[in-house]
């Protein structure tokens, strides 16, 4: 299996830490406001990256971090007359909302960077006490030309950055000893959160949350550590920077960063006006067009996204579906149990789409190819059943194409609907516990009707029920 390393720029074969695991780091999104599109891309690609590691059979420890501590939070908070953890935990909530209707696995860990500012006060003590850092007035920073191999991600070179740097240089950062350092501490302004520390009383810089929270969560080695293309520099090189020289060992083995989405082949921008969040495209399509159009391309290719693309998304989902649901029909009403030999045969041919399927995810995860082998086998599957088909063979079909979609993030099978007897035995429970005065059964009764889509009606003839 081969992934493409940033670092190395070249696609390397993957070796494990440890025998069977995976340990996975993505930088998750600063949450002040409704997810975009842009946002969905690494949380749909390295979802799928992760699927295809269980796939093969490996245990994945995968963390993914929410920015809850931010100048664009304090903004949004400041606007509404609201605090900064009122708008942090509503976006985060909101974003879970949306990552669980493009079927995005919940990670194995969430940290919020404000719950892990002790560790990060640790951190960046540890790089005082290591010469990699200094205090002013309050504010830490980063020594940035004392860290050797700063640039190695990034492939910049110091004496360019030193160059760009010096017109870039904002005032009140003057303070520095180089205009390379960068902020690990900051005091706080009037109205901010702030957090007290041996240096003032503050909160910390971006880069280092992440630093903290995959050590604090994978350990001080890792597998991988992803995110968007745009984070590779600055912000990938610094967490390589701080964590190496606090931890004294490299950090993480590959690196992996998604192309950009850009929106009728410019720039995904709000100014520009170009800007959809997830919501806005779940209220025309459901999430799943979503995720399998984002898979359409190789996650590092720029992708395009636009009305025309996102129906042929749609259209093809659709075919996958339907090939499922045909499968289904046929198993209801197939008469035979067992293969035939015939049909041994086929299934040998079409286990050549499922080995097609592998050797494009192995290749980097080269997730468009792999679904031009689900459709190689939607297409058998079309012409290759019939009434006559065995049980054994119409089954070991759907397995093969499910467990594909599953690597895939794409849902073929839907929900058994809840059966009429099994709703009545709830709603009988629900009155059951009203009559005890157990109010919270009979609510989460409530709920766990509504959760299948089943509307309870309090009548004066008793409780009625509808499906949603
Ligand atoms: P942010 O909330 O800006 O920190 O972004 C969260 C994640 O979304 C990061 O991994 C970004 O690289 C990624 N991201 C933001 N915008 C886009 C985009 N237009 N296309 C792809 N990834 C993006
Ligand atoms: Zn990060």
């Amino acid at each position: 299996m081969k992934l493409y390393n940033t670092m190395s720029k070249t696609k390397e074969e993957f070796v494990p830490l440890e025998e069977g695991k995976v340990k996975m780091y993505v930088c998750g999104p600063t949450v002040y406001n409704f997810i975009h599109i842009g946002n969905a891309r690494p949380m749909i690609v390295f979802d799928t990256v992760r699927r295809y590691f269980e796939y093969k059979g490996y245990d994945v420890n995968f963390v993914s971090n929410f920015t809850d501590v931010d100048d664009k939070i304090i903004k949004k908070a400041n606007e509404e007359g609201v605090t900064a953890e009122e708008i942090s935990k509503r976006y985060i909530e909101e974003c879970k909302k949306d990552m669980e209707g493009m079927n995005v696995k919940p990670a194995t860990k969430n940290p919020l960077a404000t719950e892990e500012i002790g560790g990060m006060i640790d951190m960046i003590q540890t790089l005082i006490d290591k010469g990699y850092a200094y205090e002013k007035n309050g504010t830490v920073y980063y020594r940035t030309r004392k860290f050797e191999g700063y640039g190695k991600l990034s492939h910049k070179n110091l004496d360019d950055l030193q160059s760009g740097g010096r017109s870039l240089l904002v005032t009140g950062e003057d303070e520095k000893e180089d205009s390379l350092d960068f902020v690990l501490w900051k005091p706080k302004k009037e109205g901010e959160p702030a957090w007290e520390s041996p240096w003032s009383e503050g909160r910390p810089g971006w880069h280092i949350e992440c630093s903290e929270m995959s050590k604090k969560y994978l350990g001080e080695q890792i597998d991988i550590h992803a995110g968007g293309e745009d984070l590779i520099f600055p912000h990938h090189e610094n967490e390589i920077a701080q964590s190496e020289a606090a931890n004294g060992k490299d950090f993480s083995k590959y690196w992996l960063h998604n192309g950009f989405l850009n929106i009728d082949n410019r720039k995904m921008s709000k100014s520009l006006g170009n800007f959809f969040t997830v919501r806005e495209i779940g209220e025309k399509y459901d999430l799943q067009v979503l995720r399998f159009f984002m898979l359409s391309a190789h996650y590092r290719s720029p992708l395009n996204f636009s009305a025309e693309l996102m129906e042929a998304a749609k259209n093809g989902l659709e075919r996958i579906v339907t090939a499922a649901e045909h499968l289904k029909f046929l198993l209801e009403g197939a008469k035979t149990e067992n293969m035939t030999e015939k049909e041994q045969a086929k299934i040998v041919k079409s286990q050549e789409f499922t080995r097609k399927f592998e050797k494009a995810m192995d290749d980097d995860f080269n997730t468009a190819d792999a679904i031009a082998a689900v459709f190689d086998l939607v297409k058998f599957i079309n012409t290759n059943t019939d009434g006559e088909s065995s049980k054994e063979y119409l089954q070991n079909l759907l397995s093969q194409l499910v467990a594909l979609t599953d690597v895939l993030g794409i849902i073929v099978e839907k929900e058994q609907e809840m059966l009429a007897d099994d709703i009545e035995a709830l709603i009988a429970e629900r009155q059951a516990a009203r009559k005890e005065r157990n109010f919270a059964r009979a609510d989460e009764i409530r709920d766990e009707l509504l959760a299948k889509g089943i509307i309870l009606e309090d009548t004066r003839e008793g409780v009625k029920w509808k499906r949603a």
